[in-house]
């Protein structure tokens, strides 16, 4: 039964598969291309937590720029972090650039899956889908989408996490010895396009004839997830400090630190937020506050709402003014973005 699986799940892929600017048609042989590899683990990096759409810009972007792990590695950090703006869960930015300066150290990928995992930011799954995408090697490739096509097929009702051991079990048995990257690949396409949280489409399944779950009319059941603790609402204040430069105007940006909530990223001066939930809203400097408003922002573990306050003020500490007709060029994370967005939108800097 398992290589009636992998035989029909290729080829449902064989006639089904996305192009994307990081794959090769299925079936097709691995690029003779040194970069290749480089390719792989960068998509997959940017993948993480994060949709295909949103991806495909930041990495056309990344691969025009930095087209080696070698170029990459010769980046500024703060370069690659304003580069990856807006794509979200900063570590992966810091660590992409750790990683890609170890790799160029060592002259190029690793292609085991033990080796792979030593370097900085590749976490179980990351390892297995660069081994097996990238080099060819059979692995077992999990991640959610397929977690939740395994859970169905073999109908594991045991809740997540406990059920993992089990469909890693699964997963394996039917992974195929060659072909391990379409498989995987076809795996991720399946349950992205067919095996949907809501509403699967069986009928469209290449795997609807042995999959239990639709069997047993179960199937939008599983995988059975634990129940989801409410989200802590945070509170904070970020300050708009601008000022005349010529016929321009600049806003004082300050560097985060490295460690932390957006670590190493641009921002606007804050009352420290990250550190603490209260949002008493102190100033970095004394000095007359306007309020302008406030904006909302979902972290994986928290909520956010940020209120923002104008005022004249000199700033003290590290930090930079920045042109505004430039601002796009700064990096700013989403939660800033949209804090500097209100502070342009309820008209700047008032002269008076
Ligand atoms: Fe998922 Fe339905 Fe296919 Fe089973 S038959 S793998 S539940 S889409």
């Amino acid at each position: 039964m398992t290589a009636s699986i992998s035989d029909a799940l290729l080829d449902w892929y064989g006639r089904n598969a996305r192009a994307l600017p990081w794959r090769v048609a299925p079936g097709a042989p691995m690029p003779d291309d040194p970069a290749w590899p480089y390719r792989v683990w960068l998509s997959e990096v940017m993948l993480q937590q994060t949709t295909v759409a949103a991806v495909k810009p930041y990495f056309e972007a990344f691969t025009q720029r930095w087209p080696t792990v070698e170029a990459l590695a010769a980046a500024g950090e703060e370069e690659v972090m304003a580069a990856w703006a807006g794509l979200g869960y900063y570590s992966r930015a810091r660590n992409l650039v750790k990683c890609a300066r170890e790799v160029a150290a060592r002259g190029g990928f690793p292609a085991t899956e033990a080796e792979l995992r030593e370097l900085p930011g590749l976490g179980i799954y990351t390892a297995a889908a660069i081994a097996a995408i990238a080099f060819g090697r059979r692995a077992v490739v999990v991640d959610a989408n397929v977690e939740r096509v395994v859970a169905r097929l073999f109908a594991i009702a045991e809740p997540l996490p406990g059920a993992r051991k089990a469909i890693r079990d699964c997963a394996e048995a039917i992974t195929p010895a060659s072909r391990a990257g379409d498989f995987a690949q076809a795996m991720m396409d399946l349950g992205s396009r067919v095996c949907t949280t809501k509403a699967p489409r069986c009928l469209l399944c290449p795997l609807s004839p042995p999959c239990a779950a639709r069997a047993a009319g179960i199937a939008e059941s599983l995988p059975v997830k634990p129940a989801k603790k409410a989200k802590p609402e945070r509170r904070g204040t970020a300050f708009w400090i601008e000022r005349a430069n010529g016929a321009g105007r600049e806003v004082w940006l300050v560097t985060r630190p490295g460690r932390g909530m957006l670590g190493g990223m641009r921002a606007l001066p804050d009352d420290g937020w990250s550190a603490r939930s209260d949002g008493t809203g102190e100033a970095p400097v004394a000095g007359e506050w306007e309020p302008l408003g406030a904006v909302r922002h979902t972290f994986t573990h928290a909520h956010l709402t940020l209120a923002v306050r104008r005022g004249e003020a000199e700033p003290e500490g590290a930090g930079e003014w920045w042109p505004l007709d430039r601002l796009e060029e700064a990096g700013l994370p989403t939660l800033y973005a949209k804090a500097a967005r209100l502070a342009i939108a309820r008209g700047g800097w008032n002269d008076a």
